[in-house]
């Protein structure tokens, strides 16, 4: 390490402060030779992450706490560092410090974030890195904006008479639609390019988070102190002024070259969404300075062509990560993703974010599955291609950042010369969607070929060594290094010259690194050595002569080199643009791969497991035969999984009941899940499946089921029961797990039971409830659409066995009764318990057996529930108004039935 004077004074140090000064909160990583340092402050904190020795520089007065690592392990200690949720800003050595004079230059080359990884040594292959920026509503923002936004969103699901899921929602809620409602999110992907922008209702903000996965999230200052904060999303606050609109108008203009954003598809009236893009592309330009130009267009994302899944049901479904440990193996992710490359593993990621609800769409990705399922020679030669693949998407990244290596872009040549073999097999399959990849494989000729011809087969890592540009691409740098290899046949010429012309045979050019070369002449010949030569070294029997001429070779020569380096550099350079050039087009490539890849993986689960073709149909029930969890199915020991059929109706709800660890969760969840997979144009694992488009799916776990959540868990679970009572329509999934559960029993039996009325009476979806409420079976006495099912248990020699079947009816109500005796509870206590069964039953139940509970009209009609949610529906006034002949009255007669009215029920109340 270097010597250091008192740092306070140095100018490398004044050189420190302006450079930390320069990148905010970021951790410092000061380039010294061979070291990366940070000081102060930095330097402790690093030492607590990194585990590296704190020591201090100026031992004297003012010791400055300091700590470092070799400058080859930059990698490993940025990962660490991120992960740990620090930004770091790398200050490297911006010139020679041989050339220098004076102190080195050094400038901040970039901030890493979270949020803004491009290295592959810092990134999960599998993985998206989103970068996002939310900007909330409210302020300055006209409500007429707001309302245009509104009206663009409302997905085109809604029934007639319900208006769109948002609106119902916040209606019900009794919420007033403002500014306020809403949120801007953008989410930006440096490592790809991808920059998508969109307005949310802002209840949807955690769950469009939960979907989008950002790896760091952007929110102003003003905001950041109640943002929600998520498991593996590091939060960054930004100054207010990041957010507001002509900043980030101005800033996102500036950069796609455009007047307006009207070409992406965004009109004025999308200010939070613009302001949130602006925003994260500031930021981008802020943490990276190097060229963006691969983010190229801002896509307006379109919300309504998806299957919603809000944060909660993400989680309690383990889609991408489990619930406990929240780790990608377990989840249905992990167990369905048979791609071939991470392109493909990152896509299917991304489809499972965002299943689709176009039948047209999927239908046309099952049929390649089904095309590619039922080859297997094309499937083989398919993934076999794809292994010999690179990773497009981040070699390019790097590419456009000006951060890739010669080996990185002799990856995208090699990547473009093995598409003709991927497209081979892919021609003339009957899936109309393999034909269409095919056409989107596109070779980039040109491209291919330049890199080829440019660059070595075995790339360096980096391009300052040289020597990774073929011989014959540069006539040039040929000569160059046939120069620098020492030119054997320069030598060789002028050795042969030389001695003729002073006529001594034996003289001889030499090299060696003291005195570089040099001309040998034994001392037999000593007389004849020509004037000119100048004498340099004695040896034994010899004396060593230079030339002129010699020397200027030599300085050739050594210049060569470099500038062979030089050349190369500058040749590495242009290719690089040539492919940065083509950045679109290679993008659209990596894409067809990743989808190719990811329609291979599933056909080959598909094949693997025995899935079936889901049949989508737009009635939104369900006919399962034969189902599987596909996760369980994969995880259990082959064959011990029971498979188990799911009929619904539309609007059809089934209860199941029966004893703990019977299988009722597996078996909703499997519903669930085989829903979702059939929505992202997967097979599914069951003999048949029929499957109605879903508009979102909802899964809830009740309060005690779901331990790995802190407080207020009941509170938790009714508001997100709320949500879906507020937000559900006709074509979503329910799954309900012991809701209820997380109160007393009394209170949850009632919850249970209104819930389970209100998605009856008011929403009509397609719902599984999982219950250990016995009561709640009764519910199937009083309305239609509501079936019992429990699953089958055997005793066998005094123990019981679950034999995960799902049958008809109800579980036996005194279950938990009979397994006491089994488990050897004193016949006493439970013939004690018998007894008080009896008594409560009776307190509880009329003389039919039914709980006594007000009963609501079977007759009414879904829709009208505002009325009966808070009066007995058989309401003397109900009889009032039907007698009522409003033909035959005036106005002001009706008025006064209205006062009337009105009276008896505010007597009524005060009662
Ligand atoms: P419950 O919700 O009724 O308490 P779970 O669904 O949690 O029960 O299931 C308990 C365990 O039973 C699961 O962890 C699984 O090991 C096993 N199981 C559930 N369903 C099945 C099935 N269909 N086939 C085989 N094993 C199952
Ligand atoms: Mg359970």
């Amino acid at each position: 390490m270097l010597a250091f004077a008192p740092m306070a004074t140095t100018p490398m140090m004044q050189q420190y402060h302006d450079a930390k000064q320069a990148c905010g909160d970021a951790l410092l990583l000061f380039r010294m030779g061979d070291f990366y340092e940070l000081f102060f402050e930095d330097a402790k904190t690093a030492a607590r992450v990194l585990g590296l020795t704190l020591t201090s520089r100026d031992k004297g007065e003012n010791p400055v706490p300091m700590a470092g690592f070799p400058f080859h392990q930059l990698d490993g200690y940025l990962a660490k560092l991120i992960r740990a949720g620090h930004r770091a800003a790398v200050c490297e050595q911006v010139e020679d410090p041989k050339k220098a004079t004076g102190l080195v230059r050094r400038e901040v080359t970039r901030v890493v974030t979270a949020g803004t990884l491009t290295d592959d040594a810092l990134l999960d292959p599998r993985e998206s890195n989103y970068l996002a920026a939310v900007c909330i509503g409210g302020g300055k923002h006209g409500s007429a904006s707001v309302r245009a936004a509104s009206d663009r969103h409302a997905p085109e699901r809604a029934s007639p008479e319900r208006a769109s899921p948002e609106r119902a929602g916040s209606e019900r809620a009794g919420s007033s639609r403002s500014a306020a409602d809403w949120v801007g999110i953008a989410w930006a992907e440096l490592s790809t390019g991808r920059f998508y922008a969109a307005e949310f209702p802002r209840w949807q903000l955690a769950d469009q988070l939960a979907r989008i996965r950002p790896a760091e999230c952007l929110v102003a200052e003003s905001a950041a102190s109640g943002f929600p904060r998520a498991r593996e999303m590091m939060v960054t606050a930004r100054p207010d002024w990041a957010f507001g609109h002509e900043n980030a108008l101005a800033a996102l203009t500036r950069h796609f070259r455009t007047q307006t954003l009207e070409g992406f598809g965004f009109a004025e009236e999308d200010s939070l969404a613009v302001r949130a893009a602006g925003a994260a592309l500031e930021y981008l330009k802020e943490t990276q300075r190097v060229s963006l130009d691969h983010l190229d267009r801002l896509i307006p994302y379109k919300p309504g062509q998806t299957l919603e899944i809000d944060e909660a049901s993400r989680r309690s479904l383990e889609i991408s990560r489990t619930m406990r440990e929240g780790k990608r193996d377990g989840s249905l992710l992990a167990v369905i993703d048979r791609s071939t490359t991470p392109m493909g593993s990152r896509l299917l990621a991304d489809w499972l974010a965002a299943p689709l609800t176009d039948r047209a769409r999927l239908d046309a990705r099952l049929d390649a599955v089904a095309d590619l399922r039922d080859s297997a020679p094309l499937r083989d030669a398919l993934r076999d291609h794809l292994r010999g693949v690179y990773d497009l998407e981040r070699l390019l990244a790097r590419v456009v950042t000006g951060r890739a290596s010669p080996r990185d872009l002799s990856f995208v040549g090699r990547t473009l010369a093995s598409l003709p073999r991927l497209k081979d097999p892919l021609a003339g399959r009957p899936a109309a969607l393999l034909e269409e990849l095919r056409g989107r494989l596109d070779e980039c000729p040109d491209l291919r070929d330049e890199l080829a011809r440019g660059l070595q087969d075995d790339c360096p890592l980096s391009a300052r060594e040289g020597g990774f540009i073929r011989a014959g691409y540069s006539a040039e740098l040929d000569q160059l290094r046939e120069l620098a290899s020492g030119g054997k046949q320069w030598i060789a010429q002028y050795q042969a010259q030389e001695a003729q012309a002073s006529g001594i045979p034996t003289l001889k050019v030499g090299y060696n690194k003291v005195f570089g070369y040099f001309i040998e002449i034994t001392n037999t010949h000593k007389d004849k050595v020509p004037p000119q030569y100048i004498r340099k070294q004695t040896i034994a029997n010899a004396e060593r002569y230079i030339t002129p001429e010699l020397k200027e070779y030599e300085d050739r020569v050594l210049n060569a080199d470099q500038q062979a380096i030089e050349l190369e550099l500058a040749l590495f350079q242009t290719l690089r643009d040539r492919v940065a050039d083509s950045a679109h087009r290679l993008q659209a490539v990596a894409t067809a791969i990743a989808e190719l890849d990811v329609l291979a993986g599933l056909a080959t689960l598909a094949r693997e497991r025995g899935y079936t073709r889901p049949v989508l149909v737009d009635e939104p029930g369900l006919k399962i035969l034969e189902g599987r969890h596909p996760v369980l199915d994969i995880l259990e020991p082959a064959g011990t999984f029971v498979p188990n059929d799911t009929v619904a109706n539309a609007g059809s709800i089934l209860l199941i009941t029966g004893p703990n660890m019977a299988g009722k969760s597996t078996y909703i969840r499997q519903v669930a899940l085989l829903t979702l997979m059939a929505q992202i144009g997967s097979f599914v694992p069951a003999k048949t499946a029929e499957i109605g488009i879903a508009d979102r799916i909802f899964a809830r776990v009740g309060a005690s089921d779901e331990l790995s959540r802190g407080q207020s868990t009941f509170m938790v679970e009714m508001t997100e029961t709320a949500r879906i009572l507020n937000t559900a329509t006709a074509r979503s999934l329910v799954i309900l797990d012991e809701i209820g559960r997380g109160t007393s029993t009394y209170d949850g039996v009632s919850l249970a039971w209104a819930i389970v009325e209100f998605l009856h009476d008011r929403i009509g979806c397609r719902t599984l409830f999982a219950t250990h409420y016995h009561e709640l079976t009764d519910l199937a006495k009083s309305l239609d659409g509501i079936r019992n099912l429990n699953v089958a248990v055997k005793e066998w020699e005094d123990n019981v066995v679950f034999l995960h079947k799902i049958i008809d009816g109800a579980a036996d109500k005194s279950y938990g009764i009979h397994v006491a005796r089994l488990a050897g509870i004193p016949r006493e206590v439970n013939e004690r318990a018998k007894q008080i069964l009896a008594q409560l039953e009776s307190e509880h139940l009329g003389e039919d057996g039914r709980p006594k509970v007000e009963r609501r009209s079977a007759k009414r009609r879904r829709g009208d529930l505002q009325m009966t949610l808070f009066a007995p529906y058989d309401h003397p006034l109900i009889d009032k108004i039907r007698g009522v002949d409003v033909n035959a009255i005036t106005p002001i007669q009706a008025l006064q039935l209205v006062q009337q009215w009105k009276q008896e029920l505010d007597a009524e109340r005060n009662n």
